[in-house]
């Protein structure tokens, strides 16, 4: 495998004991680097290779809707993992007290886990590492090309990122090997996401989705369905919220139920290099491996600290400047603005757990509109966001706030009100694309239901 994957957390000597792997975000066991990694050290070193899984209580508001959907693969998972005599543990409580004892319980003698660059997870990486004294591995499981090595800096662009990632994708998009069964070690447990659900901290409110079914089978089935139904018109209609052509995948890639590079695969084998190819490998790699490079580089991904310099100046003039319509969580949250278009993305979200692409845009800038200040409306786009939506509390979301709010990774536009020279959107562009009647007509009144 190619080690250019792999970033190393601890340096110390190998010692004999179990290769044991902390799965985290990449939460299958095929097309999985982390996985492959482990087990060829097991191989050369004679050892088990072993995964754990460490469930929190509660994490950064994350509802029984997500928690749900979560478990529901993980049983999956765990399922594969014995069809290769991988044993599966999972662990329930804080991963800094956890892992550690767990490694410690048996005699491990290497750590891996996968790369993610949301701080929680570094803050848990940095402090497990401290604490044990057996190497530390993390790969890059999640992007095609590492993202700790397509560039050692935060990106102005996607412009400014693309070519780095067209130069080197020869060398990491490459199919995954095969990964052979090992001796069966130990005897298996079976994850119970019911009784799972009981023992966590969630809101309960936010449900379940019927349309989104949870595991990697369903992702792959996503995947089918997307390319022999809709990649033929992806460039076409994937703007118009009231098609569905985008894929759905979103929520099978930021639980790591499906890797990006399997789709990306799939993707070129039909040899079509056309624009719907070109444009739907452009946003599944380019720019989410943009929104990777954004939070790893930036620690300000979530708040206005992080947005470009003309951009924190230019809404900072703006801050005294009248807002039309202000209000409050709870408004928005309860869809109660005085514009149906952006009520209806908002129901869209809260009852089928999935916004529209487009209307995402939308509906954050109308947040920034329709609030007293960019750092409130900050905050309020993304506890709506990954409160609701299945993909929330990824990389993805926190870049596309930013970027409707804060103008990341775009330009500076003709100076407004309220907006400054952050990119506008408003109804009357958004009547000229698409029939908001029919997306209103479509989404508002599921409140009702
Ligand atoms: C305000 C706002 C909030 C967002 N919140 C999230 C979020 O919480 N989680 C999330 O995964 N995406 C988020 N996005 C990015 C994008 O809207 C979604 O990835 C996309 O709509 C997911 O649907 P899909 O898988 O059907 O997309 P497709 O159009 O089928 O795209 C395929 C994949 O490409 C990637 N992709 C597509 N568009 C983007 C983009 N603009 N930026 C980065 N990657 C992209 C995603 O991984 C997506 O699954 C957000 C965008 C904005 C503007």
């Amino acid at each position: 495998m190619n080690k250019n994957r792999i970033n190393i957390l601890k340096k110390i000597n190998h010692r004999d004991g179990p290769i044991v792997y902390w799965m985290s975000r990449d939460q299958r066991i095929e097309d999985n680097w982390a996985v492959i990694f482990g087990l060829e050290l097991a191989k050369e070193k004679n050892q088990p290779f072993v995964i754990v899984f460490n469930l929190v209580k509660s994490f950064l508001d994350a509802t029984y809707r997500h928690f749900h959907f979560m478990l529901m693969g993980l049983k999956e998972t765990q399922l594969k993992s014995h069809e290769y005599n991988i044993p599966f543990k999972l662990l329930l409580g804080n991963p800094i007290e956890n892992i550690p004892e767990f490694l410690r319980k048996i005699k491990a003698g290497v750590l891996i886990t996968d790369f993610d660059p949301l701080k929680i997870k570094r803050y848990w990486k940095n402090k497990i590492s401290q604490a044990i004294d057996i190497p530390f591995y993390e790969v890059d499981a999640h992007n095609i090309v590492p993202t700790f090595y397509a560039s050692d800096k935060m990106e102005f662009a996607a412009y400014t990122y693309r070519p780095k990632i067209k130069k080197l994708l020869p060398y990491f998009l490459e199919e995954f090997p095969i990964i052979d069964n090992q001796k069966k070690y130990w005897d298996f447990e079976e994850i119970n996401p019911d009784e799972l659900l009981s023992q966590i901290k969630v809101d309960t409110t936010v449900r379940e989705v019927k349309d989104i079914k949870p595991g990697a089978t369903n992702a792959q089935l996503e995947l089918d369905y997307f390319i022999s139904h809709k990649l033929n018109k992806y460039n076409e209609l994937r703007n118009n919220p009231n098609y569905n052509y985008q894929s759905n995948l979103s929520p099978y890639l930021h639980f790591g139920q499906i890797s990006s590079q399997r789709i990306a695969l799939e993707i070129k084998k039909l040899n079509s290099e056309d624009a719907n190819t070109e444009s739907f490998l452009e946003e599944l790699i380019v720019r989410r491996e943009l929104s990777d490079n954004f939070c790893y580089y930036c620690p300000n991904y979530d708040n206005n600290l992080g947005f470009h310099e003309w951009a924190i100046k230019s809404l900072q003039e703006h801050s005294k400047d009248e807002r039309e319509f202000t209000y409050t969580l709870e408004q928005f949250e309860k869809a109660q603005t005085h514009e149906d278009l952006w009520n209806a993305a908002q129901m869209e979200m809260v009852q089928k757990g999935k916004m529209h692409g487009y209307m995402r845009m939308y509906w954050a800038k109308k947040i920034l509109e329709w609030t007293p200040n960019p750092e409130e409306a900050q905050k309020m786009a993304i506890y709506l966001n990954d409160k609701y939506s299945i993909d929330g509390r990824d990389p993805n979301g926190y870049t596309g706030i930013a970027w409707s709010i804060g103008g990341v990774h775009d330009r500076p536009w003709a100076d407004r009100p309220v907006f400054g020279k952050i990119r506008y959107m408003n109804l009357n562009g958004a009547q000229r694309k698409f029939d908001i009647v029919q997306y209103i007509n479509n989404n508002l009144y599921l409140k009702l239901i």
